[in-house]
């Protein structure tokens, strides 16, 4: 079965496992495509970055009524500066790699 791309309006045949499919297979046709299910997943899950949000404000709450958390977990974890501290530098080593923020 043959259908019109809604995208390019090219004629295109639809995958046997996604015969519904609206959108051809060109590159910008996909990308949009991409796009759509994206939206629609959104919808389908509105709950999904609220939860995130609400874990975001948890976790803000919790810092409040720990403030001293970290401090000790450094304290008492004297390795995890070296450990960030190469963390970082391999972090910077992959922008610097990537041309990513080359100052
Ligand atoms: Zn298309």
């Amino acid at each position: 079965m043959i259908k019109k791309c809604l995208s390019c309006g090219k004629l295109f045949k639809p995958d046997k496992m996604h015969p519904y499919q609206k959108i051809c297979f060109n590159k910008e046709c996909r990308i949009l495509q991409r796009s759509i299910n994206l939206r629609k997943w959104r919808i389908r899950n509105p709950d999904y970055f609220k939860n995130r949000t609400d874990n975001l404000e948890m976790m803000k709450e919790w810092r409040k009524n720990n403030p001293n958390y970290y401090k000790e977990y450094r304290k008492n974890n004297p390795k995890i500066k070296e450990k960030t501290r190469i963390y970082v530098k391999a972090f910077r080593e992959r922008c610097k790699q990537n041309q990513l923020f080359v100052d």
